[in-house]
């Protein structure tokens, strides 16, 4: 369902008055409390909070994987949840890019196939999606693994094919709901530096979800939630100073007048 033109403008992602309740026996749980968000194109933002704090409901109601109790999810004018269960895999099919904490490769097939697999149902003949997939590889630094199968790689070298299949068909916006959470420490770091790097070279749209306040900082945004509610909303200054001095330093070259 298309929403009208003119809210079509306001943000690539639009989460309004979304509550979540679950029923477990006689007991209610709040999941969700009322949320509303608002996400704009290429941005990467983190939902940060607390086991329990209902982080994951967010981020499956969004990518349309769950059905909210009330309010709306609109993505880039397409209220998903007013969407059949037909449609919502077609959507997320074509719009939508996943990273998983426990990766969720298929065990029998190789890198290549694995980060292949989404470009299965766009008409794209099977030279071509391998080609894609081996640059996707080489992006993120498994070219020398192509034909291993997930087995036959470490958690981080599994992780990394899981987030070249998830940018391989360059879709709107990819979740990833605690990506690091299998990883160690030194390993954390360098794919989260792939995923962003990567995110932000195709102006991706990241919605990335963690407890841990260190992988927050990677994001330009941080929104904390707290019991199903969202407690702050900010910019992340400290988010690759070093980047955004470049494009600082790029956009006074275009203008030949101050940047910021
Ligand atoms: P987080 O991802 O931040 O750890 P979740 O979104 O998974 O939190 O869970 C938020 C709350 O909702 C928790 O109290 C959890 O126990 C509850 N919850 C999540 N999924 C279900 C479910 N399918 N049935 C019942 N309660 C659930
Ligand atoms: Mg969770």
């Amino acid at each position: 369902m298309r929403v009208s033109a003119k809210e079509f403008d306001m943000g690539l992602i639009r989460v309004e008055d979304l509550r979540k309740v679950y029923r477990v026996d006689q007991e209610k749980i709040v999941a969700l409390s009322r949320i509303n968000l608002t996400v704009a194109s290429g941005e990467i933002c983190c939902i940060l909070g607390t086991s329990g704090s209902g982080k994951s409901t967010l981020l499956n109601i969004m990518a349309g994987l769950e059905k909210p109790s009330k309010g709306r999810v609109v993505i880039d004018g397409v209220e998903v949840t007013a969407l059949s269960e037909k449609d919502l895999a077609l959507f997320r099919q074509k719009n939508i890019g996943f990273v998983f904490q426990s990766y969720n490769l298929m065990p029998t097939l190789s890198a290549i196939e694995n980060v292949a697999m989404p470009l299965m149902f766009r008409g794209i003949s099977k030279d071509q999606r391998n080609r894609e997939a081996v640059k996707m590889l080489h992006a993120v630094r498994l070219g020398n693994r192509l034909l291993h199968r997930p087995t036959q790689m470490s958690g981080g070298q599994q992780q990394r094919v899981g987030i070249a299949r998830a940018f391989v068909a360059h879709p709107k916006i990819i979740f990833a709901d605690e990506p690091t959470g299998n990883l160690d420490s030194k390993t954390t770091k360098e794919v989260m530096e792939i995923m962003v790097g990567m995110a932000r070279e195709y102006q991706e749209t990241l919605i990335l979800v963690t407890h841990d306040q260190d992988i927050a900082r990677y994001a330009d945004r941080i929104v904390t939630i707290v019991d199903g509610n969202i407690q702050a909303d900010h910019t992340n200054e400290s988010a690759f100073p070093a980047q955004r001095q470049e494009k600082a330093q790029e956009l006074t070259t275009v203008s030949g007048g101050k940047a910021e």
